[in-house]
């Protein structure tokens, strides 16, 4: 297994939509363990394939929580391929979402609270299910990187320019700290 190295804002390849897995072959199934490897380390719940410089709808989450997932207590990843949200509610939430694409910085997120979503399995069977709660924001939130959105672009434009500075502001200070 190895770590991968995470894309961070404003990296364009961010923004490139995810074509679809075609099977899921073995390189696949390492790109999986790699990626599940990587989120663990990063610390972070989730991470899609576009994240790691990877133009396909993959995606991990383990919200690492064992109340959170019905009590399973097992470290492995849930893996969705291909996802898709076929039914959303009508009711929103709110939460304090981050990404690992963009450290360090967060903000209320409002989306539906519950979702439906299809999607294939690692070993290739076909999956249906529902999510509420951190599992609902996770998935959509990882969906939409497959689509070259972050969860900025659901803030209003003032918001949003306030956590792009922000973004600008740590690089800059990173930058100063390296040289000095
Ligand atoms: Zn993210």
């Amino acid at each position: 297994m190895a770590l991968l190295q995470i894309l961070a804002y404003p990296d364009p390849r961010l923004r490139k939509i995810a074509a679809p897995v075609a099977a899921v072959t073995p390189e696949i199934q390492r790109l999986i363990r790699d990626m599940a490897e990587t989120m663990y380390a990063a610390p972070g719940i989730g991470l899609a394939a576009v994240q790691v410089a990877v133009p396909r709808r993959l995606v991990v989450i383990d919200l690492q929580d064992p109340e959170e997932e019905g009590g399973d207590p097992v470290k492995r990843p849930f893996v969705f391929i291909n996802p898709e949200i076929v039914e959303r509610s009508a009711a929103r939430k709110v939460y304090n979402e981050g990404c690992l694409s963009i450290p360090d910085q967060y903000a209320e997120i409002e989306r539906p609270d519950r979702v439906r979503a299809r999607w294939i399995d690692e070993q290739g069977a076909r999956r249906e299910g529902e999510f509420d709660g951190l599992m609902s924001v996770c998935l959509q939130h990882e969906i939409d990187h497959l689509d070259g959105i972050l969860f900025i672009d659901h803030l209003s434009r003032l918001k949003r320019d306030m956590v792009v500075r922000k973004v600008v502001k740590a690089r800059r200070e990173r930058g100063q700290a390296a040289i000095l």
